[in-house]
Order: structure tokens, then C-alpha cells, then sequence
């Protein structure tokens, strides 16, 4: 499928500064956008980032029926730009449109179109250890009727945007049973918009409370840990790394998570993926077992917890020098991002 493009007269590229990256101030010059309509995606196209017109009738504005994804490309130390596993993320996008009941995305479309708009923009990648350029693909429905029916008509769209390096202070967590992000049946394993439109309330009031994040748990018995915020969650218990499983569908299945417990089985540490109750969590911190605590996901990729909240009473997690586990993997990460390490599981996909 031929991508057409349409470049700027003039690159903004000038207004990046590498020391101060503010996330999602600033968006690279070129965006793809790709229509779905009659049962099929038109060619995409490559346009100057700018803004879209739509009709207040569009439907996704009312309905919500839209999903989104999140991936970093990396400049290595010889100047070439990679992407970090974006295959698995274009298998995930159709997995979300699956459940939301929107078109698949062709690889062509979606893998191809990344790479196109990247290269175009590659002067928009950061050099710097640890800093990326951002990678929004996102879908949304676009027939211009409210009557309440699964759309015909669908847009792709590609953003990007330079993120510095991502200096997670340690999180504060608060457990809350009274809002529950997902349940059997739900949609907790898309990267739905609605997901987080529901999450923006019950974020807000931890907020005010002195809080981070929220570590969300299940809505049945209210007791095993689903995840926190938008990130995966990981407990080191003595000298197992123990996260959440997915089988119940209520867990976003993480590339961060995949990748973390792919380096960790390498390395011969063991890691379980089953459910976790907060009584097991309070039980080895009282038994002084409890040694490591993180978040994990694109945007930070690794934030230590410091201290979670279960109804005033409160875990203080042991001092993030001691821990030597999600350290050495966040390290590992960032260096076969950068190409320090060799990428043995070819997770690097090479754009130029
Ligand atoms: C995106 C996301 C994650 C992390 O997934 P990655 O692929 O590692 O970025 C975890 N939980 C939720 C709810 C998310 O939206």
C-alpha cells in the first residue's frame, strides 16, 4: 500500500530542546492519517500535523467507541532510529478494535505507516540516553450519526512527540475499593478511551489526597491487585517476582511486562504470574519479605513504589538503594533501547 506525503514547507524540529522536554507540549511536523469507509482503508497519507475538522454528530464524540496505543523510538549511540517492539503493539491495537467492534488494522498500515512518519521525522527523535520520541496510533469511529449502532466509517491516525528522560520519584499508592477499573467481562484489556475516562475521577481524588496513583483491584472480592494507574504492578516477595495474570481479561496485557518477565525467566530469577491478594502484600511486609514494589508500562517504563495506602494502613516499602531487581532490569531495558547491549531477542525494529 503506497503512503502519499504532503511535507512541510518548514520543520519545527529547531523547537526541541534536548534538556527540557516538557511530554506532549510539542508534536513532531508530519502525522498519518488513514480512513476507513465501505468496508475498507483507503490509502493513508502523511500530512503537516495539524488539526482535524469533524462533525458534532461524529460518533466516537457521544459513543466513545476509540482505543489507542503508546511506543518509543530510540536513537542508538550511531545515530540510527529503532522502534521498541511495535509489532506487539499492532497486534494489541486489533485486539482493542476487536473488542470495541472496529476494523482491523493491516500491518501494512499500521507497521509500514510508523515507519514512514518516523523516518520523515527522525530529526524529532531525541539523542539522549533514556529520552524517545512518543508514538500515539490511535482509532476512532466517524459516522456522523446518533443513533446508538456500531460505526461504518473509521479513522487511523499516527501522532508523535519527544519524551525526555522519565525520572519517576518514588510513587505514592492508594488502594481504594470504591471505584473498580475493570471486571470479567469488561474491556480492562483494551487501551479503550473510555477505560480512562472512567479512571480520571477516582485518580483525581487520590490526588487531592496526597496520592499518586491508584492500585486498582478486582471488583468481586475487592482483594487481588489488578493494576496501578495506568502501568502494570510487580511485587518482589523474598526472592520471587510475583504480578497480576491475566486470564480474568481485566489486566492490559503490558510489552513491559512481557519484556520484564522475558528478561527476568533469562536470568534465572523466578517470576509468577498469578493472582495477589493485598493480605498476602501486608502479610510479607510485616514479615519483612516484602522488598520491591513498581510500576511498569511505556511512558515510564520502571516507577518504584514507595509506600501503599489500604485504608490508613500504610506499607512503607524498604528504600529504593537496596533494591536490586527492577533496577537492573530498568538498566537492561533502557540499554538494549539504545543499542548498548545486543538485541538478542529482536525487540529493536530498525527505521533508518
Ligand atoms: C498502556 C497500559 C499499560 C502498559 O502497557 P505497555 O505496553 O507496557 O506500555 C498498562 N496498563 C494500562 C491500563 C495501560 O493502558
Amino acid at each position: 500500500m503506497s503512503i502519499s506525503t504532503l511535507k512541510v514547507t518548514e520543520s519545527r524540529a529547531n523547537l526541541l530542546d534536548e534538556s527540557n522536554i516538557q511530554f506532549g507540549k510539542l508534536y513532531s511536523d508530519h502525522m498519518l492519517i488513514a480512513d476507513y469507509e465501505d468496508g475498507e482503508w483507503k490509502a493513508p497519507q502523511i500530512l503537516p500535523y495539524g488539526d482535524i475538522t469533524m462533525s458534532p454528530s461524529t460518533t466516537f464524540i457521544h459513543y466513545g467507541q476509540a482505543i489507542f496505543e503508546g511506543i518509543k523510538a530510540y536513537k542508538t549511540e550511531s545515530g540510527e532510529v529503532k522502534i521498541f517492539r511495535p509489532h506487539d503493539n499492532w497486534k494489541r491495537f486489533n485486539i482493542s478494535a476487536e473488542r470495541m467492534a472496529m476494523p482491523e488494522i493491516p500491518e501494512e498500515i499500521f507497521i509500514q505507516g510508523l515507519k514512514e512518519l518516523i523516518e520523515l521525522d527522525k530529526n524529532w527523535v531525541p539523542n539522549s540516553y533514556g529520552c524517545s520520541l512518543y508514538i500515539r496510533p490511535f482509532m476512532f469511529a466517524t459516522d456522523e450519526f446518533i443513533g446508538v449502532k456500531p460505526a461504518e466509517k473509521f479513522r487511523f491516525m499516527i501522532i508523535t512527540s519527544p519524551a525526555g528522560a522519565y525520572y519517576s520519584k518514588p510513587t505514592r499508592i492508594y488502594l481504594q475499593k470504591e471505584y473498580i477499573r475493570a471486571f470479567p467481562g469488561g474491556i480492562g484489556f483494551t487501551k479503550a478511551a473510555g477505560n480512562y475516562g472512567a479512571a480520571m475521577l477516582p485518580s483525581k481524588k487520590i490526588k487531592e489526597m496526597g496520592y499518586d496513583q491508584i492500585l486498582w483491584v478486582d471488583g468481586v472480592e475487592h482483594k487481588y491487585v489488578q493494576e496501578i494507574g495506568t502501568m502494570n504492578v510487580f511485587f518482589v516477595i523474598g526472592n520471587t517476582v510475583i504480578t497480576p495474570d491475566l486470564t480474568a481479561g481485566t489486566i492490559l496485557a503490558g510489552v513491559t511486562r512481557a519484556s520484564i518477565i522475558q528478561l527476568l525467566k533469562e536470568k534465572g530469577i523466578a517470576v509468577e504470574e498469578r493472582p495477589l491478594s493485598i493480605d498476602e502484600i501486608l502479610e510479607a511486609s510485616k514479615k519483612g519479605t516484602l522488598k520491591e514494589a513498581f510500576g511498569a508500562g511505556t511512558a515510564a517504563v520502571i516507577a518504584p513504589i514507595c509506600e501503599l495506602n489500604y485504608e490508613g494502613e500504610i506499607v512503607h516499602l524498604p528504600e529504593e538503594s537496596t533494591w536490586e531487581i527492577s533496577a537492573m532490569i530498568k538498566k537492561e531495558l533502557a540499554d538494549i533501547r539504545h543499542g548498548h547491549i545486543p538485541d538478542t531477542h529482536n525487540w529493536m525494529f530498525t527505521v533508518c
